[in-house]
């Protein structure tokens, strides 16, 4: 008899970002097509934002306040509610704007008439200036209608999300829903209290929207790939409207989550949902997969994959016809299987396609106004990693003892600018976001090298470490290949701590690189870190200064500051004593693992620092408050710093020096 062949429909599941595709789909439907297999994708993040916020959308949600007493009556709602005609009347044109259709809306926007603004308006008051001018002059200039219109309907839009959160399902936000049921969560029990309760109006729709598609393309097998913990609700709620439909349907769970959370996975109710999970780069572990579906592989052939054993069925036979027995569903054991064979190399993962996904509906959002964070919500990115893995892999807050950080293989750059040239080619769009957690120089120096011989016009910006082979001269050649901005890590700038992460740079370095990015036209963004072990409030007022100076010194443009986390899977996580910290101990796990708490004898308050630190950083970015002593940010006593206020002009003028010598 013919083996039937296997079609593999891949989800991306709510909430991810709505400028554009989140690339999991993108590579493994690219990578199957590429080994013959019959896939497919659907973004049902985006359909959900497009199906609740719509006129009909808005209607659900009206009748839902007006029909449930319980409704909270909040501010939001009430606002809504009372400008409900007004939101009908708007929704769908803004929408069409965002989406780039109707552009010359844009000038009904600016004009402050057309949409009804709630509270997240109020956040505009913070830029009315003293004088009557225009408040937002200083991010967009007198001619940045355009831009200006995006953040106003931006801001339309998160009003509309507040309400849905406020009145339809409190989990909900523009960027993750119900993040905390998942994250780092030891038991399932609050992922399936919820997947029990009463759907919402959200899950409603998003169950129909599963549906929908699950009829369009009839998959035998449904992928979702779970990036991070906001995702991972609604990927089991998708799992649960195809098991409940289409018992038949094999249904898998991979991705970033679970590639970092559920490593040691134990708990049996969830193959109540999904009959496989796997772990790290999805290509190897698949093709064993479909070969033992196909009936080609045994089963303790599979690699890095979970599933459940209860002895009373096998899931190959339930995919070739034979529904699925309801009693899998007892309790079985969770079981790895890993038969330990090598994963795919890069350079044969094929090109990622987003054919089948609706490109021009996706929402150029402007949310906030650093011009580095526009760029993650605001237009439509083809994303590519130059690499896989980290070249570096020693950063000790990092997790590089797993796959997706430790196993580094590059590619050759004729390939990489193949697969350009086939992604331009399919979607007619030249912009690339680099998506590695850092690029290697030499990787890019080939990779700019390849896109200029070719004259291959391409504008990317990716993620790289601040390391000394980043050159004026390469800085330039990689601007002059369309890099149009670069971020980077510099943490905590102190050399003391830089050094016990393992980072292999200086803050001299970190001002060297930037600047000569900075040179180049390239827009640079500096993730910085608070918290990190050992860190003492003197370190956080002197890395305050570093900073302030390489906002002054035009090193840098953009900045992010965040706290550090420890994860099970960091060097502070595995060896805490080498930092100087002592882990909490952890519950059972039998779900989700990966934050750890610990105990830092320093008893610094980095929560109190942490908002100077980013009021600071705020008004930095601004062109405000670089002449201040760094002291007047924080609302407590804090030391002196002791970096000497010119110490980043110096490095750079001696840097030059040096070059002048050289040549
Ligand atoms: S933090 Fe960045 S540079 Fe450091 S090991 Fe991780 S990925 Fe590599």
């Amino acid at each position: 008899m013919p083996v039937k062949p296997l079609r593999v429909l891949s989800f991306i599941p709510p909430m991810t970002q709505l400028n554009t595709p989140y690339p999991s789909t993108a590579y493994l439907t690219g990578f199957l097509r590429s080994r013959g297999v019959d896939a497919v994708q659907e973004d049902l993040a985006l359909a959900l934002v497009l199906r609740l916020f719509c006129s009909d959308g808005l209607k659900a949600i009206r009748e839902q306040i007006d029909g449930d007493p319980k409704t909270q009556s909040t501010r939001n709602v009430n606002f809504f509610v009372s400008n409900y005609e007004r939101y009908t009347a708007t929704i769908d044109r803004t929408i069409a704007f965002l989406q780039g259709r109707d552009s010359t809306l844009a000038h009904r926007i600016c004009g402050r008439q057309f949409l009804p603004e709630g509270s997240r308006f109020e956040t505009l008051d913070v830029y009315v200036d003293d004088d009557g001018g225009d408040p937002l002059a200083w991010a967009f200039g007198g001619l940045g209608m355009h831009d200006r219109a995006k953040h106003f309907a931006t801001l339309y839009l998160s009003d509309i999300a507040d309400v849905l959160r406020d009145a339809v399902d409190s989990r909900f936000e523009f960027v993750r829903y119900a993040e905390s049921l998942a994250q780092s969560q030891p038991t399932f029990d609050p992922l399936v209290e919820a997947l029990a309760a009463p759907m919402t109006l959200v899950d409603r729709t998003l169950r129909e929207l599963t549906l929908k598609a699950v009829n369009r393309h009839s998959p035998d097998i449904v992928l979702v790939t779970v990036p991070f913990a906001g995702t991972v609700y609604a990927a089991f709620r998708i799992a649960q409207a195809v098991k409940a439909l289409h018992p038949a349907i094999i249904t898998v769970l991979g991705g970033g989550f679970v590639n970092t959370e559920l490593r040691e996975l134990t708990e049996p109710r969830v193959f109540d949902y999904f009959d496989y999970v796997t772990l790290d780069a999805g290509e190897r572990p698949l093709l064993a997969l479909l070969e033992h579906l196909r009936g080609e592989r045994s089963q303790s052939g599979l690699v890095r994959t979970f599933t459940c054993i209860d002895g009373s069925t096998c899931l190959a036979e339930a995919c070739a016809g034979i529904p699925a027995l309801p009693a899998r569903r007892d309790r079985g054991t969770v079981k790895y299987i890993d038969c330990a064979e090598p994963d795919v190399p890069f350079a044969e993962v094929g090109t990622p396609t987003w054919d089948g996904l609706p490109l021009g509906s996706y929402l150029s959002l402007l949310d906030m106004l650093n011009p580095m964070h526009r760029m993650w919500s605001d237009g439509r990115w083809n994303k590519l990693t130059v690499a896989h893995g980290c070249y570096w892999k020693k950063c000790s807050f990092c997790d590089v003892t797993l796959d997706y950080i430790s196993r580094y293989d590059a590619v050759a750059a004729t390939t990489l600018v193949d697969r350009i040239e086939t992604i331009v080619a399919e979607t007619g769009q030249t912009g690339f976001h680099f998506v590695d957690e850092a690029a290697p120089p030499k990787g890019l120096k080939a990779l700019a090298e390849e896109l200029l011989k070719r004259r291959v016009e391409v504008s990317w910006w990716g993620n790289i470490r601040f390391e000394k082979s980043f050159t004026p001269e390469l800085c330039q050649q990689l601007a002059d290949s369309g890099c149009i901005a670069i971020s980077g890590g510099l943490e905590v700038a102190s050399d003391r701590l830089l050094e016990l992460m393992k980072k292999g740079v200086s803050v001299a370095q970190v001002a060297q690189v930037t600047r000569a990015f900075s040179d180049a036209g390239v827009l640079v963004h500096a993730y910085l870190m608070y918290g990190f072990p050992t860190q003492t409030v003197q370190d956080t007022v002197d890395a305050l200064e570093y900073v302030r100076q390489l906002f002054e010194a035009g090193c840098i443009q953009s900045g992010f500051f965040h706290r550090f986390t420890c994860t099970v899977h960091s060097p502070v996580g595995r060896n805490p004593e080498e930092y100087g910290v002592t882990l909490i101990p952890l519950p059972p796990i039998s779900f989700a693992k990966n934050d750890i708490g610990f105990v830092d004898p320093t008893g610094v308050d980095h929560e109190s620092l942490g908002v100077a630190l980013n009021k600071a950083l705020y008004n930095f970015m601004h062109g405000i408050g670089l002449d201040a002593d760094v002291r007047s940010w924080f609302t407590g006593k804090v030391p002196r710093t002791t970096v000497p206020r010119n110490d980043i002009a110096r490095a750079l003028t001696l840097n030059a020096s040096n070059a002048s010598r050289r040549r």
